[in-house]
Order: structure tokens, then C-alpha cells, then sequence
């Protein structure tokens, strides 16, 4: 079987209720907290190895009591951690703060992802060759993700890539990417456009791939998904209709899907509505990681 290796982020989701989120200098009262292992690094990774892929994730936790946590969330849904560091630090940590309206408001605090250095890396290099795709997103040091990715091009590694959170992406970047995957506020932050309809996602795709980026998935949350290749294939993709309860890591469940499903030599075509299935069945369940489906669910899903 192929394999895949995720360089990224892994955190606790530490999400607290609240009827009101409180003003500045106000207390209020929680009702429950939840702590739900997270990241987009590891949430990708979980949801491609559920959906049938080899994967093996670095990334850096900290000395700290959830670490255990984290990495076991991982190799409970199959993900190889053996190359995962530890850091004297604390682990990354999202503190999310959700009211009744279901309006949510996170603090991020990076602890051992940010201090994930290239010199700590550097030490698997030789091994990148054993892997035929390298999935990223943009929670690590953008120096060290930069690096990575011009030592994974060099390598011949296929690079799949959500910069999550966004920022100006250097063209010569852009160059080293197969394959590109955004929504759509990504998207206007990387290319100037604000993603609308089918058509501005077009025009935007259009201008990624005259930078030199080989594949562009751009997300539309309900509206679907739209893939344009270099060869000029394009594809649109509806979502699927589902009662959503938790859209928590919808994104990320997609984009393990459709990395895992491109290993598996499904066309785009396919591979999108795998990935929309994979999103699909994810917001009927509540969570992250323990929300994404496995390959079976994906394909009895799509019956
Ligand atoms: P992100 O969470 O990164 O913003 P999107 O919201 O674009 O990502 O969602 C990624 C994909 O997940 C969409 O293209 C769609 O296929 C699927 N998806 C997201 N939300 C829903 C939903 N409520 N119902 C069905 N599918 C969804």
C-alpha cells in the first residue's frame, strides 16, 4: 500500500459551554467541559487512515499530562506515532469557548508545534523517499512547513497542502505543491479574490495554477467542492444533504479523505465525492477525530 506522511500540528481541544461568552473582566459560569484531541495535523491524519490509508504522522507534543492522550487518539484510529517528539513544553492547546447560539470563540496556544524546528526534522529526511505523499497544513512554524516543503519537492514526494491558517503564500512556493486545498476564506487570503459562487472559484484556481500549483481543491462548506488540474480538468462537487449536529473538523475529515482517496488512484471525480462523503457522515457525529468514517462507512455511504 502507498504510504502517507503528515508533518503537523496535533492539540487538545479544550472546549468549555457557556450561555453568554463573558466581556472583558466578567466571569461567568461553564457548563461542562469536553477534552477532545485535535489539531489539523492530526485531525487529517486520523481521518485518511480511517478512510484506509498507511499513515504516519510527525509532530511534536509536549511534557505535559495530555500528551499520553494525543498520541494514543492517534494509534487508536491507526496512525503511526513512532516518530512523534516530545517537547519541554506544553502540548498545543485550543481553548474554545462555546455559547448557546453555537458562536465559538478559540485561543490557540501552540506550545510544542511551534517549537517543532527544522533540526528535529532533519533527521527524517532520508526517509521521505519511503513515503509517495506528504500531507501539510499551516499550524507548524511557516519556517519550518517552508522548508519542509522545498526538501519534500526535492525529494520527488507528492505535497498536498492546506495552508491552514492562511497567509501569503510566496509563488516560488506555490511551485513545489501537487496538489493545493483551501476554502474559501484561504482562498481570498492567497489570491486576492473573495470566493462567491463556482465561477470566482474558477478565476481563482485559475491564477493558483499559472503559479506553478499542479492540483486546486477549493472547499465550499455546503456548496460543495471544486477541483481544477493543471491538465485543465475541472470538476464540481455538491455537498451531500445530511442534518448536521457538529461541523468540527468537516475541513479536515475532507482533506484526509481525499488525500487517502488519490493514493488509492481514484480519478478527482471520485476522489471528491469520496472526500464529500467522508465530510458528509463526519457533521452527523459529534467531534473530531472520533467523528471522521472509515473506508467501509465512506463506500456504504456512496451505495
Ligand atoms: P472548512 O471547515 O475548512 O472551512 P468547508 O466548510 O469548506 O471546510 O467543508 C469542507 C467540505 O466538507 C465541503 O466541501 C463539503 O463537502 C463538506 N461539508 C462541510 N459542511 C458540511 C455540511 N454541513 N453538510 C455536508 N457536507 C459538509
Amino acid at each position: 500500500m502507498k504510504k502517507m506522511l503528515v508533518v503537523g500540528s496535533i492539540n487538545m481541544d479544550i472546549v468549555n459551554k457557556v450561555e453568554k461568552h463573558p466581556l472583558p473582566g466578567e466571569t461567568v459560569a461553564g457548563s461542562g467541559v469536553s477534552y477532545i484531541p485535535g489539531g489539523k495535523g492530526a485531525n487529517q491524519a486520523v481521518a485518511a487512515a480511517k478512510a484506509g490509508g498507511a499513515v504516519t504522522m510527525i509532530g511534536a507534543v509536549g511534557s505535559d499530562v495530555f500528551a499520553k492522550e494525543l498520541k494514543e487518539s492517534l494509534k487508536k484510529y491507526g496512525v503511526n506515532t513512532d516518530y512523534v517528539i516530545t517537547k519541554n513544553i506544553s502540548s498545543g492547546l485550543a481553548f474554545i469557548t462555546l455559547d448557546s447560539q453555537g458562536e465559538n470563540t478559540i485561543i490557540l496556544s501552540g506550545g510544542a508545534n511551534t517549537e517543532l524546528t527544522k533540526e528535529d526534522l532533519a533527521p527524517y529526511l532520508n526517509r521521505l523517499e519511503n513515503y509517495e505523499s506528504l500531507l501539510l497544513q499551516n499550524e507548524l512554524h511557516t519556517n519550518t512547513n517552508e522548508w519542509l516543503i522545498k526538501e519534500a519537492e526535492k525529494r520527488g514526494v507528492s505535497i498536498f497542502w492546506n495552508p491552514a491558517p492562511a497567509y501569503k503564500v510566496p509563488k516560488e512556493l506555490l511551485a513545489k505543491i501537487d496538489t493545493l486545498i483551501v476554502n474559501e476564506t484561504e482562498t481570498e487570503i492567497i489570491t486576492g479574490l473573495r470566493i462567491q459562487d463556482k465561477e470566482t472559484a474558477e478565476k481563482a484556481a485559475k491564477l493558483l495554477i499559472e503559479d506553478g500549483v499542479r492540483n486546486v481543491l477549493i472547499t465550499l462548506g455546503t456548496n460543495g467542492s471544486y477541483f481544477y488540474g493543471t491538465n485543465g480538468e475541472t470538476v464540481y462537487t455538491d455537498a451531500y444533504h445530511v442534518d448536521a449536529i457538529d461541523t468540527t473538523a468537516a475541513g479536515d475529515t475532507f482533506i484526509g479523505a481525499y488525500a487517502q482517496a488519490t493514493m488509492m488512484n481514484m480519478s478527482a471525480k471520485e476522489a471528491l465525492q469520496f472526500a464529500s462523503a467522508a465530510a458528509a457522515i463526519s457533521v452527523t457525529r459529534f467531534g473530531a477525530q472520533q467523528s471522521s468514517p472509515t473506508k467501509e462507512e465512506i463506500e456504504a455511504f456512496l451505495i
